[in-house]
C-alpha cells in the first residue's frame, strides 16, 4: 500500500489516517520521530487490512451495487456475482446472456480499488460483451482504472514467477 504523509504544524499530538484514491494519507505533527511514525503506519497497515478482508459474495454485491450508482446512473442489473476458485489466469468473466458475474477469489487479497476496477470491468460486460472502443470508455469511467491495471500486471507477474 502507498502511504503518504503530510506533516503539519498547527496537529499537535494525534496521527490520523485515512484512504484517498487507493492511497493511505497519513497527517502527523511536525515532531514526531520518524521511528514513532513508522510504527504507527504499520499498525495503522495491520487495522486496515483486517478491515478489508475476508471479503464475502455479500461484500461484491454490496460493491457492484456501489459502483453501478456511481459509473452506471443505476442502470443495470444483474443476476449474481460470486467469487470462484476456477477463474486460473483469468480476473473475472461476465456471463452477457446469463447476466451472471464471477470474480476470480485472487482479487479478495488485492486492494479494493483495484477489486472494485475488475468489478466494473466486468459490469460493463453487461453492456459491451467484448473489449472495443465503446466497452474502454464505460471502464474508464472509473479514475483508478489506469492505475488498477498497472498494479494488476505487476502483481500477476510476480505470482506466476516460479519460486
Ligand atoms: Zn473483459
Amino acid at each position: 500500500m502507498e502511504v503518504i504523509v503530510k506533516r503539519s504544524k498547527r496537529r499537535k499530538k494525534t496521527i490520523q489516517a485515512r484512504m484517498v484514491q487507493g492511497r493511505m494519507e497519513v497527517l502527523a505533527p511536525m515532531h514526531i520521530s520518524d521511528a514513532v511514525l513508522q510504527d504507527h503506519i504499520s499498525r495503522l497497515k495491520a487495522r486496515m487490512a483486517e478491515h478489508e478482508f475476508p471479503r464475502s459474495d455479500e461484500h461484491l454485491q454490496a460493491r457492484a451495487n456501489l459502483m453501478n450508482q456511481k459509473y452506471f446512473q443505476g442502470a443495470l442489473t444483474w443476476n449474481s456475482i460470486c467469487y470462484s476458485s476456477r477463474q486460473e489466469h483469468r480476473r473475472g468473466s461476465c456471463s452477457f446472456y446469463a447476466k451472471t458475474i464471477r470474480i476470480s477469489d485472487r482479487l479478495a487479497k488485492y486492494p479494493q480499488w483495484v477489486e472494485d476496477y475488475v468489478i466494473v470491468h466486468e459490469l460493463a460486460h453487461l453492456l459491451e460483451p467484448n473489449h472495443g472502443q465503446e466497452f474502454k470508455a464505460l471502464v474508464m469511467q472509473y479514475p483508478l482504472a489506469e492505475r488498477a491495471i498497472g498494479f494488476l500486471m505487476a502483481t500477476e507477474a510476480l505470482d506466476r514467477r516460479p519460486s
